[in-house]
């Protein structure tokens, strides 16, 4: 990269520094800066690894998107995108620059979206290195940069930052996050999280991608062949769309934010954000070797007395993470593109062990579940709490959408209808009984019911038809054992899993109740169905 040794003027933001401006510099510095200043260490590896501060994960219900001329119609107000006014948000806007104005700061100019007709050109000011560290792993980085350029749009992350008074401002907490698209700035305040960067230009492309340019903006992974026949992995967090999208046979497009338009799929980023909970070199190579020099640990812990992480420690939180270049992986798409899906999975944990390990879905089957967007929890560790809990998020990732799911909705309906698109239901949760009865369905075995559903094998087996669900799912896949893609086998009681599936069904039901009018009926149709004796 070239980098223009002047540093930007930022009185266009009404920034005027009195400290330091560290533009664009190398990851070599900025990994000094942080050990410095105490942000972080280096791990054996050679990998950063930092820790967020209080935040380990999104505060989804502390951000705000200003509601002007160019929002109040389009967007789709209530407990996820939440209104604030121009005012309040200026107000907001003076008390981080002011705020910003007495740091070193941090300031990083990347890009959003690998099809240049989409590029959307970005700066991330920061106050911490480990943060600007994180922006170079996740977003484009351009070969050439310019400090006199002005880009489109403009992340303040002021993480220390809090809000002394949130009620003055129409906000909750001193921590915040808000979205302006007139003005094209994302302030970030009181959180050093920094997947609140990621997510919030992932929420700025759901609004502009669908709205002004039709083209379906998805939270999933991708991957490609040689023949550049795509495959996309939607699914909500922790369903496996990076573990499952890191195929050494398999060109990566990207690991969580994708566009399709007219001439295939792009992806959003430049880089994976993967969880490390229990990363393992055997089942997953390609995450843990990436875990390397300009990489970025978040919020892990060391054996003790080394610095060699400990991936099944999870202290700190369950969420801890690695922010790496995409090029960390070995097998990559060139210019992060790829044709056409020829399969979508839709991955599902269902820690009820309900549904199959894998379904075929019709068009109107995949439009259900696409707006249902189902997976489940497990209740947490604490002893005797078994009973996990049904999470819905329409399009499987209802909290980074501004516009109304049927947008989305229909837009996927549009590519799928007519089409020779295969869309798989991945349960990637329980077999053979819930969480605390069951256990969760081998890596390997996903990983092989994935293969055939791609080299064409899966499609070709004899399937069965769920009395409850109507999915159509296959009796027979090279290397998994027969009995495990039958859940009712598994459990080992009819009576008891039919029990558990109609409960299920019914959770769908309620949950879609929301939806019944903006959708044809045909879609309905594809509804689960609570059967009395489905055993009889
Ligand atoms: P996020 O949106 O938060 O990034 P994600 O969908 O990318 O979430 P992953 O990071 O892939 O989720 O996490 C899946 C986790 O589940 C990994 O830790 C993986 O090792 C584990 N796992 C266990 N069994 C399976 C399985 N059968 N399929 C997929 N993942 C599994
Ligand atoms: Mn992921």
């Amino acid at each position: 990269m070239q980098v223009n040794q002047n540093i930007p003027d930022l009185h266009y933001l009404g920034i005027k520094p009195h400290k330091s401006i560290h533009y664009q510099k190398s990851i070599g510095e900025l990994v000094e800066h942080a050990i410095v200043a105490g942000e972080g260490v280096l791990s054996d590896s050679g990998a950063l690894a930092a820790d967020t501060g209080k935040f380990t994960g999104r505060s989804p219900f502390d951000r705000f998107i200003v509601e002007d001329d160019l929002t109040k119609e389009n967007v789709w107000w209530g407990k996820i995108n939440q209104a604030i006014s121009p005012e309040n948000f200026d107000k907001l806007y003076d008390l981080v620059t002011d705020y910003l104005e007495q740091k070193e700061l941090f300031v990083r100019d990347a890009a959003a979206c690998a099809d240049p007709g989409h590029q959307l050109n970005l700066r991330a000011i920061t106050e911490s290195a480990y943060q600007s560290i994180f922006v170079n792993n996740m977003f484009i980085r351009p070969d050439e940069v310019d400090p006199k350029n002005q880009p489109e749009w403009t992340i303040l992350a002021a993480s220390s930052y809090t809000c002394s008074d949130p009620a003055k401002y129409g906000i909750h907490n001193p921590n915040f996050v808000v979205l302006n698209f007139s003005r094209k700035i994302i302030l970030i305040a009181g959180t050093g999280y920094t997947g609140e960067i990621k997510k919030g230009i992932f929420s700025v492309l759901n609004f502009i991608l669908p709205h002004q340019k039709k083209v379906l903006s998805m939270h999933c992974s991708a991957n490609t062949d040689a023949n550049n026949e795509s495959a996309l992995y939607f699914g909500l967090s922790g369903t496996g769309k990076t573990t499952l999208s890191a195929d050494s046979e398999r060109r990566l497009v990207g690991d969580d934010e994708h566009g399709w338009g007219d001439k295939g799929i792009f992806n959003f980023e430049g880089g994976c954000y993967a969880k490390c909970v229990g990363l393992d070199p055997e089942k997953e190579p390609e995450i843990f070797n990436a875990v390397k020099f300009g990489a970025l640990l978040e919020n892990i812990n060391f054996h003790p007395g080394t610095r060699i992480p400990d991936y099944d420690n999870i202290e700190k939180t369950e969420n801890t993470r690695v922010a790496y270049p995409i090029d960390h992986i070995e097998n990559i798409a060139e210019g992060s593109v790829g044709g056409a899906p020829k399969n979508i999975f839709f991955l599902t944990a269902d820690a009820f062990g309900v549904l199959p390990p894998v379904s075929k879905l019709s068009v109107t089957q995949a439009m259900y579940h696409f707006i249902s967007g189902y997976t489940a929890k497990v209740a947490g560790t604490e002893v005797g709490i078994t009973e996990p809990k049904a999470v819905f998020s329409a399009c499987f990732g209802e909290a980074f959408l501004p516009l109304h799911p049927s947008k989305y909705a229909e837009l996927l309906r549009e590519k799928l209808q007519g089409s020779h698109i295969n869309v798989w239901l991945i349960n990637t949760g329980w077999i053979a009984g819930p969480y605390g009865v069951g256990r969760r369905i081998k890596l390997a075995y996903t990983r092989a019911i994935i293969k055939a559903a791609l080299n064409g094998t899966l499609k070709e087996a004899s399937y069965k038809t769920h009395p409850v669900f109507g999915l159509e799912y296959p009796t027979s896949c090279p290397e998994v054992p027969s009995n495990v893609l039958d859940p009712v086998v598994m459990w080992n009681n009819e009576e008891a899993y039919y029990a558990q599936a109609n409960q299920l069904a019914q959770l769908f039901v309620e949950n879609f109740k929301k939806f019944e009018q903006g959708v044809n009926k045909d879609v309905m149709n594809a509804a689960p169905r609570v059967v009395e004796n489905p055993v009889s």
